[in-house]
């Protein structure tokens, strides 16, 4: 989960250029021309609205526009130049779960049910794979209006939102591990707790923070590079290690809800986890 400022693209000009190539005849020539002005009505629709599922209009194209968008996004004409941009934008996490490989992208309108958007820019952002784990989720609770989150209009992803809840038993043997929200009551929790179900969850953090545990076991210094490889340390010592690995985490990939940092913010919040740290760093340092 990111905030991310968007490439710089003019779509009203790519749109321009597609709807008059009559050497598209297959896929929107001259459905793109005839239809444009709807269409860039739903571009601006979208803009005005940020991306907001609940707000925006479906416009009305017919099905060969709808399938040649859909074409021109798995087979992009030479003008269409910009998807490997939107791609590499984020390179250091992903904006929608907050792994660290974001290789591909993910429409926030799901391209199956908004044609219309298939290749507008806004509606597209870096992803991992969990573009294909989050499948078509959209919207939730009509009541609370709960949605996705807009990695280009939601200025609540620059927020921290989420951090883990770890518990231990039988002396530190075993762990379990929760997703827990920083702020509950945060105005926009409804959609903070739909994007994390559907996406981050689906994503497998949970998953890789309980491996990230049974690294920590054997070496924290490993997971938390911060911390000295070699000398012991207090407590006091590892927490300050766990917050600057934080903080530099959180500058590293420009999102406070990056995987790493719910970790670091866990551990710092959860009942005994610093005092087993630093029992465990002290018993594991690297022998010169
Ligand atoms: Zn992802």
């Amino acid at each position: 989960m990111k905030k991310l400022t968007p490439v710089i693209v003019n779509d009203l000009r790519y749109l321009d250029e597609l709807a008059e190539n009559d050497s598209l005849h297959k896929t929107t020539f001259p459905e793109l021309r005839d239809q444009k002005q709807v269409l860039i009505q739903a571009y601006n629709d979208y803009v005005v609205n940020c991306g907001n599922p609940w707000s925006i209009a479906v416009p009305a194209i017919n099905d060969k526009l709808k399938s040649g968008l859909l074409s021109h996004y798995s087979s992009p004409p030479v003008s269409i130049d910009y998807l490997d941009r939107i791609k590499d934008s984020s390179p250091d996490v992903c904006p929608m779960c907050g792994g660290f490989k974001p290789f591909t992208r993910d429409h926030i309108l799901p391209k199956s049910d908004y044609q219309a958007w298939a290749i507008f820019s806004k509606n597209l952002v870096p992803a991992c794979d969990c573009n294909l784990k989050r499948g078509t989720a959209l919207k939730g609770n009509i009541a609370t209006q709960a949605r996705v989150l807009h990695p280009y209009f939601d200025d609540v992803l620059a927020d921290r939102l989420l951090s883990c809840k770890i518990t231990h038993r039988s002396n530190y043997r075993w762990f379990d591990l929760d997703i827990v929200y920083v702020n509950p009551i945060h105005p926009e929790i409804a959609s903070i707790k739909y994007h994390t179900r559907n996406i981050v969850i689906k994503s497998g953090v949970e998953k890789w923070l309980k491996g990230q545990l049974t690294k920590l076991k054997e070496r924290p210094s490993t997971v938390i590079q911060t911390l000295p490889k070699r000398r012991p340390l207090t407590e006091e010592r590892v927490r300050e290690g766990i917050e600057d690995c934080l903080d530099r985490n959180d500058e590293l990939t420009g999102s406070k809800n990056n995987w790493l940092s719910i970790l670091c913010h866990g551990l710092l919040n959860s009942d005994g986890m610093v005092h087993w740290l630093t029992e465990r760093h002290n018993a594991t340092l690297v022998q010169p």
